[in-house]
């Protein structure tokens, strides 16, 4: 298993490299083929959009995504899950795996390629299971959901479709434990044009656009604070030349919410404020790229944690359901009505950065423990 991640490690699949990200969805199509699937899909997912420094929209391609199915008219459907991609792109320094007994530190080593070997594991144990043939499963993984599965995100929602179960395998909390509600995540730019004018002749004929941002940022980021909102300007771009008014900037936001109120307020907020900015020679515009809702506490949900918690105790096992604020491709699912937990994976940290870890020794546990979490939901 350790030099089965590895392998799949050690190939750069950073959202956006379509190469990398193709031939890691191949390789996990190689490791699954023992386990004999009825069918083995690779389809292309359309382009995800993204935003030039010109504030143009564009779309970029994201590769394919990947699904095995396994006797699709079994009583219990069961959606296993996982992400091809990194954060890593393809020029990153951080490329290698290194290993020190219980541990590998290297890209993607936890989230989630450590998930996925786990996640075949799990499907090898099943495929010996004297009750194997009430299951059925599909395992799927996204090319995309680094960049918010905005291209992928209702392929997998329609692979859910006549599923009890969802099961994902992104990093487990840096507790061990299981995530339980997630917030919503967002992704919003807001483009600004205003009027170019020279510095020292006209200044005051110019409307600057970085200066009309700037305002914009100040104001949408004092929403943090507010219950349940957390508003992250990230990215920032625009201008030009020193002496010149500039006439164009980009503010690209990341932001969290924990309901659907929450939601709907921040988006308010956003189209108010650009809508305000927009006059005497300031155009704002915002365009939403991507948008995953929040995944909320419900009873069906409390229930499955509940069994998992049950079935981690009943192996010997100690794990939490816990609140955070990631999310993942759990709560688009969760959004089309798929009840599911998701971060089944391996266990680890530094997950999105050069020091992301993963210990090995976790690895059998979380395959064990989907097991019993099958075993207990058929019949
Ligand atoms: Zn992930």
């Amino acid at each position: 298993m350790a030099s089965t991640v590895i392998g799949l490690a050690e190939i750069n699949s950073g959202s956006f490299n379509v190469d990398g990200v193709n031939r890691c969805g191949e390789r996990l199509g190689e490791l699954v083929l023992e386990l004999r699937p009825d069918r083995l899909e690779a389809p292309d997912i359309g382009p995800t959009p993204v935003m030039t420094d010109r504030g143009e929209l564009d779309r970029q391609a994201v590769g394919r995504a990947f699904v095995a199915t396994k006797r699709p008219d079994a009583p219990l459907q069961v959606l296993v899950f996982g992400h091809l991609d990194t954060v890593y792109p393809h020029d990153s320094a951080f490329q290698k795996v290194t290993r020190s007994g219980n541990t590998l530190l290297g890209p993607g080593v936890a989230d989630c390629k450590g998930g996925l070997v786990a996640a075949v594991e799990a499907l090898r144990a099943i495929e010996a299971a004297p009750w194997r043939e009430e299951v059925g499963w599909r395992l799927a993984a996204v090319p995309d959901e680094e960049v918010g599965s905005a291209g992928s995100k209702a392929w997998l929602q329609a692979l859910g479709d006549g599923c009890r179960l969802g099961l994902g395998f992104e990093p487990a909390l840096p507790s061990g434990g299981v995530a339980a509600a997630r917030k919503g995540s967002l992704t919003a730019h807001l483009v600004v044009h205003g009027r170019s004018a020279h510095v020292g002749r006209s200044h005051g004929d110019g409307r600057s656009a970085i200066l009309a941002l700037a305002r914009l940022v100040q104001r949408l980021e004092g929403h943090n604070g507010s219950p349940g909102v957390t508003v992250n300007c990230g990215r920032v771009s625009g201008g030009g030349v020193l002496n010149a008014v500039p006439d164009l900037a980009v503010g690209s936001f990341n932001v969290r919410v924990d309901s659907a109120a929450a939601h709907q307020t921040i988006e308010t907020a956003f189209a108010a404020a650009v809508t305000e900015a927009t006059s005497d020679g300031i155009e704002a515009m915002v365009h939403w790229t991507s948008a995953r809702p929040s995944k909320e506490r419900s009873a069906a949900l409390d229930e499955l944690l509940a069994e998992v918690v049950a079935a981690a105790e009943a192996l010997g096992q100690s794990v939490l359901a816990e609140d955070t604020g990631g999310s993942c491709d759990g709560n688009d699912l969760a959004a089309a009505g798929l009840v599911n937990v998701e971060s089944l994976g391996i266990c680890g940290g530094g997950i999105h950065s050069p020091d992301e870890f993963a210990l090995l020794e976790s690895l059998p546990r979380r395959a064990a423990l989907v097991v019993e979490i099958i075993d207990r939901h058929r019949a």
